[in-house]
């Protein structure tokens, strides 16, 4: 069954929409999401479009502020300071990956954490680590929404995420521990890698490789939560990972010079899997939500 996440990602962007019209209603203000694009990154540059989009959907006003590729750790520091500093700003997003020659852990580091809408900074990830989350990241806390939602039990569940990113795999492992489940956490290093993921009720994938994720790494009847996206063009590729649905794949490939896929070999987790999150329309659509609510969250919190 396919666990599809736009209707749950619509219902979340109303209701925020909903809070945000009484939020402005009482006092007046509109909450304000300011976000930090460095560079040219094609795909940066989309990310930014759609958050910018969603914010407009909610009622959430929105600043771009767009530095070049030339940008230096201590412009883009000094650009932090001024919206951390800026009453009217409630969060801050900078967009990741920033050019190689920035110090990420830096920026980070120097944004307020009571503006931090992404949860990326230390305090935030320090409190997701401690059980006492107040911004989590958006991606594993879309999924948890996800399957709350769904009714998927995650209580008690052996939950199995692949990769330990800062920014999906550790903090989705906290969310589901915090959530009283048996959790392991893989990566590129851990031994047989099947072994271990067939053994999980709940599997959660973020590598960034293609279809890497197939039959023999999942336990009958797993609900498999795929968060990667991944370009596809190749023709032959296309086909093993789609099956069935290739032909409609390929249609994207012609128009837009690829597809994207998951983590997660379609048509093999189909065979298997008891839910799977499709790509595109699964976890993706989720991220934008959640981060409107953390948004409205940190604009309730600093106006309390
Ligand atoms: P990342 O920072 O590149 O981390 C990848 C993780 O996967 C690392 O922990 C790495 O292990 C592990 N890994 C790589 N190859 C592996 C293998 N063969 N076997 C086991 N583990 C392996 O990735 P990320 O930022 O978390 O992103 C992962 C994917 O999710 C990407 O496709 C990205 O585009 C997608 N993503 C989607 C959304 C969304 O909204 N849908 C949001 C964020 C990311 P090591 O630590 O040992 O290197």
């Amino acid at each position: 069954m396919k666990l599809e996440a736009a209707q749950l990602a619509s219902r979340i962007k109303q209701e925020v929409q909903a809070e945000i019209e009484k939020m402005v209603n009482k006092r007046g203000a509109r909450p304000c999401l300011a976000a930090v694009r460095v560079g040219e990154d094609p795909a940066s540059a989309v990310y930014v479009r759609n958050k910018i989009r969603a914010c407009e959907e909610v009622g959430i006003r929105s600043e771009l502020q767009a530095l070049p590729e030339s940008t230096n750790t201590s412009e883009l520091l000094n650009l932090i300071a001024s919206l951390n500093e800026r009453e009217d700003v409630d969060g801050i997003l900078t967009q990741l990956p920033l050019p190689a020659a920035i110090d990420e852990i830096a920026i980070i580091e120097a944004l307020d954490p009571a503006k931090d809408v992404d949860g990326f900074h230390p305090v935030n990830a320090g409190k997701l680590a401690m059980g006492r989350p107040v911004f989590v990241p958006c991606t594993p806390a879309g999924i948890i929404e996800l399957l709350d939602d769904n009714r998927i039990e995650i209580r008690g569940a052996n939950a199995c995420v692949v990769g330990r990113s800062q920014i999906v795999g550790r903090p989705m492992a906290q969310l589901l521990l915090q959530r009283d489940a048996t959790v392991t956490i893989c990566h590129s290093r851990t031994r047989d890698l099947a072994a271990v993921t067939r053994t999980a009720d709940l599997l959660v994938v973020a590598i960034g490789r293609a279809g890497f994720i197939g039959r023999d790494h999942i336990k009958p009847g797993a609900t498999v939560i795929d968060v990667g996206m991944n370009k596809v063009s190749d023709v032959h590729a296309v086909r093993s990972l789609f099956v069935g649905e290739a032909d409609k794949r390929l249609e994207v490939v012609a128009k837009r010079g690829y597809t994207l896929v998951g983590d997660v070999h379609p048509a093999e987790a189909s065979e298997v899997a008891g839910m799977l999150t499709p790509v595109p329309g699964g976890v993706g659509l989720l991220t934008v939500a959640m981060l409107m609510k953390n948004t409205l969250k940190a604009a309730s919190l600093r106006r309390r």
